[in-house]
């Protein structure tokens, strides 16, 4: 089978559902090649704690961009961009289909879109992206040259000189208001105006490099929290505790010999699990100092350290799934809706891992009908036609990524209380992110009983204050 165009395949989804698995099953059926966009996987070495994929797993298909950076160097997104496109080239001139495959979403959209869309999303709430603050220095030196104002100052300049952005920050927010506040002084434009020329040339723009078909491989969150613990245990039994004390060791060394601590960070220590066993490694190296060879039974205190650090290691594991899905549905999946309209198109498809026994189906030999389908250009099936819940889930999904300009923060009169309204004498002000956490939150339990609450006081004092409800 050749390629009767220089498409591209692209995996994602969340850590633990079987992306690599798949990767290699459609590689085989398709003649292709992995590529790797795991930003921790890229590293040599702890395979364990980077939950790579062993060279039995892998049957003999070629994977690039995996475990080949030094865990002393840093590698960013735009190293992985250039030679991830380098790889795609190589693999294409060989007429055979490059397969990408990664939880890094940031990666997949490096990679999916010529211009990076994440520097304008960046301020979208939920954004997990950590790419340098440019502005960082210019920020300070904006702040410095003007008389020290209350945050409460600042955000009432910006309210005069540009609303939309004040709309969407939180007053307390000093960072981003200084941020659009230094964009108007700096350039003498609203911050506003700079997003929305940025997001109308990218509306308009073929952003797309290559025809892509994009698999989404999901499973319904219980199950897969489930499957997400049972793998944080797996890890320890085959030895993860090993690989986060040689981890520590490495990142010591490196830091000793580059005479610096915290600003050199290493994209290895971001691992889901260094974090979170360091008391408990760190306690258990104390006691064991100077004790030599001496095995001696862990104290009830270390044996405590371990159990809560199994815990956070889950608790954190779920959340970075959870932020996956988030980006994956509310960025990733609209991107591609959006390129229908334009000439390089992007073919999105969630296939549902959620059934193990049903992965042969569901998975394997729905996304290999699929993948043959594009790579012949032949017309393909309806997404939504794949299974009830993809059917479900795309019908959630919008169109196109919504604007930053649209995205506004909205203030819940009903549920804020002054401090002579609040029980404990605490004034609490109740801000919500965005139309659909706002949405939310009429809907919540909460935010109902506050209104009853509200209403009953509006009856009996006669009192003309609560308008607008
Ligand atoms: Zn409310």
């Amino acid at each position: 089978m050749s390629l009767t165009r220089k498409g591209l395949i692209a995996i994602t989804g969340t850590t633990g559902v079987g992306k690599s698995q798949l990767a290699i099953e459609l590689a085989r059926a398709v003649n292709g090649e992995v590529i790797n966009a795991d930003a921790l996987q890229v590293y040599k070495g702890y395979d364990i704690i980077t939950n790579k994929v062993t060279s039995e797993e892998m049957l003999a298909v070629p994977h690039h961009l995996l475990g080949f950076v030094d865990s002393s160097k840093e590698y960013n997104v735009r190293n992985f961009e250039k030679d991830a496109l380098q790889k795609i080239s190589e693999i294409h001139d060989r007429n055979r289909v490059p397969i990408l495959v990664g939880g890094t979403n940031y990666y997949i959209q490096s990679v999916l879109f010529r211009k990076s869309l994440i520097k304008n999303d960046d301020y979208a709430a939920g954004a997990q992206s950590k790419l340098p603050d440019e502005s960082a220095p210019v920020e300070r030196a904006f702040e410095i040259s003007k008389e020290p104002k209350t945050t409460q100052e600042l955000w009432e300049e910006l309210k005069r000189t540009d609303p939309v952005m004040a709309d969407k920050w939180h007053p307390n927010n000093r960072r981003k208001i200084l941020r659009s506040l230094e964009v108007l002084h700096a350039t003498g434009r609203k911050h506003s105006e700079w997003i929305k020329e940025s997001e109308d040339v990218r509306n308009k723009e073929e952003s797309l490099r290559f025809p892509t078909l994009l698999l989404w491989l999901y499973a319904d969150k219980d199950i897969l929290n489930k499957r997400l613990d049972d793998r944080v245990d797996k890890m320890v039994e085959r030895g993860l505790f090993n690989e986060i004390a040689q981890l520590a060791k490495d990142l010591n060394d490196t830091s000793a010999l580059s005479g610096s601590s915290d600003d050199f960070s290493l994209g290895l220590k971001q691992a889901i699990g260094f974090r979170e066993f360091e008391p408990y490694l760190k306690a258990k190296a104390t006691m064991f100092a100077g004790r030599g060879v001496e095995p001696m039974p862990e104290t009830e205190e270390i044996e405590s350290l371990r159990k809560s650090g199994l815990d956070d290691m889950k608790t954190s594991t779920r959340r970075y799934a959870k932020r996956q899905i988030s980006w994956i549905s509310n960025k990733l999946f609209p991107e591609c809706r959006a390129t229908m309209a334009k000439e390089t198109k992007a073919y999105a498809f969630i296939l549902d891992a959620s059934v193990l026994e049903h992965w042969d189906s569901s998975v394997r030999e729905a996304s290999t009908g699929i993948a043959k389908r594009f790579i012949n250009s032949d017309i393909l099936p309806d997404a939504t036609s794949l299974s009830p819940t993809a059917a479900k889930m795309l019908a959630e999904i919008k169109d196109k990524p919504s604007s930053l300009l649209a995205w506004k923060r909205h203030y819940c009169s009903i549920c804020s209380k002054t401090a002579d309204e609040a029980r404990d004498g605490t004034a609490r002000e109740v801000w919500l992110s965005g139309d659909d956490e706002y949405s939310q939150h009429l809907k919540s339990r909460q935010h109902k009983k506050n209104l009853r609450y509200r209403k009953r006081v509006a009856a009996t004092s006669c009192s003309d204050s609560l308008k607008g409800e």
